[in-house]
């Protein structure tokens, strides 16, 4: 039995594979819909022949990357759990300390250890292909050392959460997920708390911006949306990606916005004032916040459907899984793979929401600089710069795209420049 569902996970993973291949690559029709040729949207105005082969070809393998590395995941857990690994490391870590807390934190790196071998040929994959495309030019041992930190990171976050869950489990096999779903609360916004102050600046370095001049221009921009200016800050990129890219992160006092120095080195002043625009939205509408209001309401719901789907597949499978009980840290794999399928099953709702907020961010950038003509062209420099498809397929853009597509951006500002003109 147990052979024989490995055999059909395993089969199943690679018709699905194989379908999002034939979507990909042959089905999805990212043609420019015909009213849109010769628009400032269309890529054959702003790329050269080259760039628009090279950036259909460069999407439609990350595409596939993207929807392969999820289920990949589950797979991997999966199988973990079918061929008695997680009960291996369960037995490896009770034979090497009588503590219950470094048996946790023996099973947590064995596991984290497999996790990581088990999914670094994707990475490294994808890593490779963005070099090929050059896109990143990051050194091997530069994103090395970026995968490391990740791996650290997260053994790091999961050391906290693992036993606490764990000792919830046992204490209250009916309301873990309840009380589990509380501690989150408080957990989550610290985290949102320290990520600009202490985990970003493990991979890259972040100052102050250093072109005084555009500071200026960016201050005054600042001041006309409330922002204190302490909030606006460069990170060193250039040494690892030729993409272009800014964002608010970080909430209270930790609050910024970031801008690449790609961003800076590649774009003019006018246009960076647009993107900074963008993002003083993001800021100047809390987006975060309301970002993390929903993702704690979806976590209920999500962590809830985690304590049924748990319970349900270790009462069917249990001795096939090798779990004989929920609270049994044996049941981890089941845990992440479950809370990762809802992940996945979530993603078209959230991205949804987010494309709405980006709408938002375009919308008031533009109306407070005024300036359609740099809006467009730093739209199509970002789009060149990162090779990005502008008319990705259905599937892509729901799964994916937490940003509507350049086809959709760069439309509504045409647009908004022809109503400024007709004015
Ligand atoms: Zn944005």
């Amino acid at each position: 039995m147990v052979r024989k569902m490995g055999v059909y996970a395993v089969l199943a993973f690679c018709l699905y594979g194989l379908f999002f291949y034939w979507y990909l690559f042959y089905f999805a029709d990212t043609k420019l819909p015909f009213e849109y040729e010769g628009s400032k949207a269309d890529p054959a105005t702003f790329l050269n022949g080259r760039e628009l082969m090279l950036s259909e070809e460069y999407s439609k393998i990350r595409n596939l990357l993207f929807f392969l590395s999820t289920p990949f995941e589950w797979l991997f857990y999966f199988l973990l759990l079918l061929f008695g690994f997680s009960r291996a490391f369960k037995r490896w870590a009770e034979s090497s300390s009588k503590y219950k807390f470094l048996q946790m934190a023996i099973y947590l790196i064995w596991l984290s250890f497999f996790a990581f071998l088990a999914t670094f040929p994707l990475n490294y994959i994808s890593y490779t292909l963005s070099k090929t495309y050059h896109i990143s030019n990051q050194s091997f041992p530069s994103w090395m050392k970026d995968e490391l930190i990740d791996f650290w990171l997260n053994y790091g976050t999961w050391l906290i959460i693992v036993p606490v869950l764990y000792w919830l489990m046992k204490k209250s096999n009916k309301r873990w997920w309840l009380y589990g779903w509380l501690l989150s609360i408080p957990f989550t916004l610290f985290m949102m708390f320290l990520q600009p102050v202490v985990i970003d600046p493990l991979y890259n370095d972040f100052y102050q911006l250093k072109n005084k001049e555009l500071e200026t221009k960016i201050l005054s921009l600042a001041e006309k949306a409330d922002i204190p200016a302490q909030h606006v800050f460069e990170v060193n990129m250039a040494d690892k990606t030729n993409s272009l890219n800014a964002y608010v992160t970080g909430i209270g006092s930790n609050a910024r916005i970031v801008l690449w120095d790609t961003t800076l080195n590649r774009l003019n002043d006018n246009q960076i004032l647009f993107i900074m625009a963008h993002e003083m939205c993001h800021y100047v509408e809390k987006h975060i916040y309301f970002g993390i209001g929903g993702y704690l309401l979806l976590s209920l719901l999500g962590l809830y459907l985690t304590y049924r789907l748990m319970n349900w597949a270790t009462k069917r499978w249990g001795k096939e899984l090798k779990i004989t009980d929920v609270a049994d840290i044996r049941s981890l794999p089941l845990f992440f793979m479950i809370l990762s399928m809802l992940m996945f099953a979530a993603s078209p709702f959230t991205n949804f929401a987010s494309r709405y907020q980006e709408t938002r961010a375009d919308k008031y950038a533009i109306e407070m600089t005024k300036n359609p003509e740099a809006a467009i062209t730093s739209f199509q420099e970002l789009s060149r710069s990162g090779l990005s498809q502008i008319n990705p397929p259905f599937l892509v853009k729901i799964f994916r795209y937490t940003h509507p597509s350049m086809l959709d951006r760069i439309s509504s500002l045409e647009e908004y420049e022809i109503k400024l003109k007709n004015k």
